[in-house]
């Protein structure tokens, strides 16, 4: 009995050891303080990382491993990989060495197949001399020394790197259309008075969920405004959505599919399951949440009301779902799909730079009326904001005289007070509109 049982193993032992992993390709992502190597390999492969210094150096130890075709040349600026060369061991791994610049904290990991890509190997390596944090101190030193400090609102590109998001039959990737509208519409915050933009993705590179929540804290932001692009196998459904987070679950089954797939981003872009506090984190979060969820509704309700204007969209009302990304507990979070990908008639529209434009103007507009409506305490605009106006009514006056005197419509007049009549009394105090 134990015999056969051995012999089977072998039997499947066999097939394994005869087929070595293959190393298909390789990228490089050079994102702001960090830099992703990806090795494209025919299966999950074993491997292991260290540092050596003086030189410094990566030594990657591939098991049972060969390399397609030789390694490439290092496309792009990058501060941290001088270069690659590999070696065939004796014991049939792979050894391929990083030559750095630097030393930098490694860290490695497999991940899974996406829509794009197959099995891969990452190396991670954080780079201390390019602190992503460097321009959030900046910031912060600059809001200190005003009163009249800027709106921050943070701006970011869904998806990014090995994560392509949603896939246009054109061809379009999300992660592209989405980086060039967000970099449209931090252009347009940064021209408006008394407000700032950053730009949580500046290029191609893929940002964790939980990191992209956490760089708009940094820069203490105001508001957090994610942009996407949506997918569905019906290639007529169309039309924009803006979703703000549920703590209790999504308005309807297409949005809870939705929130499941733009989460999965972390899974298929990629970074490793190292944060553990990760249940107490989002239990935490869910009890804060609460203060910015009536502020997240009110921008996104701007925000779809000026979408409308420019295009349909798929709902009329703003949507709810379990998004990670939004789930800071205190900065106003909506997440903005600005279109359907899938849709060829919408995929030429994300691509084409007027179109872009109309959407970054729509989006800027909904957060100045929610703003203007909203300023927050200690920013120039709740200084500018103007008072609201009152008009204490004397004997003889009447509604009509009174938005004459104020230059404003009967009509206008009547619903800032809610007045369902005309009759109005002696002392009592009428809100006039703004003109
Ligand atoms: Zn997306």
């Amino acid at each position: 009995m134990k015999r056969i049982a051995a012999s089977i193993l072998l039997l499947f032992a066999l097939p394994l050891m005869a087929q070595p992993v293959s190393i298909n390709s390789l990228r490089l992502w050079s994102a702001p303080g960090h830099i992703r190597l990806v090795l494209d390999t025919s299966a999950p492969a074993k491997h292991t990382l260290f540092s050596l210094s003086n030189p410094p150096r990566l030594v990657l130890d591939v098991e049972q491993a060969v390399l397609r075709e030789a390694l490439p040349e290092l496309k792009g600026k990058n501060q941290v990989i001088k270069g690659l060369r590999s070696a065939k061991k004796k014991d049939g791994s792979l050894r391929v060495v990083l030559d750095l610049i630097r030393e930098v904290k490694p860290k490695s990991f497999m991940l899974n197949p996406n829509s794009e890509y197959g099995h891969r190997l990452v190396i991670d390596l954080d780079d201390a001399e390019q602190p992503a944090a460097e321009q959030a101190q900046k910031t912060v030193a600059s809001v200190k020394e005003s009163n009249d400090r800027e709106i921050i609102v943070a701006v970011d590109a869904g998806h990014g790197g090995d994560d392509p998001g949603a896939k246009g039959r054109g061809g379009t990737y999300e992660k592209d259309v989405v980086l060039a509208i967000a970099k449209k519409l931090a252009g347009r915050i940064d021209r408006e008075k008394g407000m700032k933009a950053v730009l949580v993705r500046r290029g191609d590179y893929y940002i964790g969920l939980r990191k992209r929540m956490m760089l708009a804290r940094e820069q203490q932001a105001d508001l957090f405004v994610s942009l996407h692009a949506d997918a569905f196998r019906d290639p007529r459904v169309g039309g924009s959505s803006v979703y703000t987070l549920s703590r209790r679950g999504a308005s309807s089954e297409a949005a809870r599919w939705l929130a499941e797939r733009e989460n999965s981003a972390d899974l298929v872009g990629g970074v490793s399951l190292e944060d553990k506090d990760e249940l107490l984190a989002s239990v935490l979060l869910d009890l804060s949440q609460t203060g910015t969820q009536e502020a997240s509704d009110q921008v996104a309700h701007h925000l779809l009301r000026r979408l409308e204007r420019i295009g349909k969209t798929h709902k009329g009302r703003v949507q709810q779902a379990g998004f990670m990304v939004l789930k800071s507990p205190d900065i106003p979070s909506v997440l903005v799909e600005l279109a359907y990908i899938s849709n060829p008639v919408e995929e030429k529209k994300l691509r084409n730079h007027q179109h872009q434009d109309q959407m970054a103007d729509a989006i800027l507009v909904g957060i100045k009326d929610y703003f203007t409506q909203n300023p927050p305490p200690g920013t120039l605009l709740a200084k500018l904001a103007p008072e609201p106006r009152g008009h204490v009514i004397s004997r003889g006056e009447t509604l009509g005289l009174i938005a004459q005197q104020y230059q404003v419509s009967l009509n206008s007049l009547r619903s800032a007070n809610n007045l369902s009549s005309d009759r109005i009394r002696v002392g009592q105090v009428l809100q006039i509109p703004e003109t």
